[in-house]
């Protein structure tokens, strides 16, 4: 977030002379800027550490910290945003400008600042932000997109790739619970078969948001492992745990009346949940535990469907 609760745009102000100071403060916050003032360096990056402004507009010759090593540790940084950078400096030699903007500054105007001048550069400021902002936005966008199923809107076999293999690796090294379950709609060939491929478009879609909504949200993952089978992750969730999520899951599969031109649709899904209460060390392949869930949902499949079977305990049945 880049304005403040009133609407303002922050601007953070680095100048050791309380006159330029109180200067510039009034003339931002006249033109209608959030305006946060500090009197070196050292203080300007306590402020940036607190919240983020998106505009710093910083002296050089300061005590403490000076306007060039500023700039170099907002550069070194990690903020959430770009930070736009403006040096204004008594220095108008081409040495100490090329000197700041090698530090990391973007812009820099030479004092006593001209008014009309400074808002224009400002606003220049603005629109790089602004484009930093729609990039920085569309990248999410793409990245979000790349480990989506289009379908089902959860996460896609890519994203079980890469991050189920984090997920072991964590649990691991903390000797943490892990648990995962998978589960796969039964006898969706039918529904297909009687319904048509669009009403077994939409059962997928309601079966994935169900299964999303009966998981927790942030924590746990939900990912469509392929055609009607999705694979849960429940990170620090021992065996009992997913146990009972599973059995809740079932619940509310079975309860689901899917309505899909006018016809109501029901189904059922078989649950396989297989984990660790504590992740042990050593040589664990997240294969190894897709395929350990895969064999209890195997299992469940084989006793008749539209229950759960852990590798946990002993099979539950409905
Ligand atoms: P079981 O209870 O043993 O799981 O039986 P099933 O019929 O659910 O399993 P099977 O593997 O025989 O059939 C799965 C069906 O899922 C066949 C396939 O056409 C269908 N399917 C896979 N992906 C999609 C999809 O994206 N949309 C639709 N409508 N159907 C799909
Ligand atoms: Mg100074
Ligand atoms: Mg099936
Ligand atoms: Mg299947």
């Amino acid at each position: 977030m880049t304005e403040d609760p009133h609407g303002l745009y922050p601007v953070l102000i680095a100048e050791d002379n309380p006159v330029s100071r109180k200067l510039l403060e009034k003339s931002l916050t006249r033109a209608g800027y959030a305006v946060t003032a500090t009197e070196d360096g050292r203080q300007a990056l306590e402020q940036l550490n607190r919240r983020f402004f998106p505009i710093v507009i910083t002296d050089w010759m300061m005590p403490e910290m000076n306007g060039m090593e500023l700039c170099q540790a907002i550069r070194a940084a990690d903020f959430p945003g770009y930070v736009y950078i403006m040096l204004l400096t008594a220095l108008d030699t081409k040495d100490d400008i090329i000197a700041g903007l090698k530090a990391g500054a973007d812009d820099y105007l030479t004092k006593p600042f001209n008014q009309a001048e400074l808002m224009a550069r400002l606003n220049t400021g603005r629109r790089i932000l602004e484009l930093e902002r729609s990039l920085r936005k569309a990248n999410e966008e793409i990245r979000l997109l790349s480990v989506t199923d289009p379908l089902t809107a959860v996460y896609n076999r890519g994203y079980i790739n890469t991050h189920l293999p984090e997920e072991v690796a964590r649990a691991r090294r903390y000797r943490r619970a892990l648990s995962t379950i998978m589960c796969d709609i039964d006898h969706f060939k039918r529904v297909n078969d009687t319904y048509g491929h669009q009403a077994g478009d939409a059962v997928l879609q309601s079966f994935a948001a169900a299964l999303r909504h009966g998981t927790r949200a942030n924590v746990d993952w939900v990912a469509r492992y392929g055609g009607e089978e999705f694979l849960i992750v429940l990170p620090e969730t021992p065996g009992a745990g997913a146990e009972s999520v599973a059995e809740r899951l079932r619940q509310g599969v079975e309860r689901l009346v899917i309505v899909h031109e006018g016809r109501e649709i029901r189904i059922t899904a078989s649950f396989g949940v297989a984990g660790y209460d504590e992740c042990p060390y050593g040589d664990l392949a997240p294969e190894t535990v897709i395929a350990s869930a895969d064999a209890c949902l195997y299992q469940a499949k084989k006793e008749g469907r539209n229950r759960v079977v852990s590798a946990f305990s002993a099979a539950q049945t409905p």
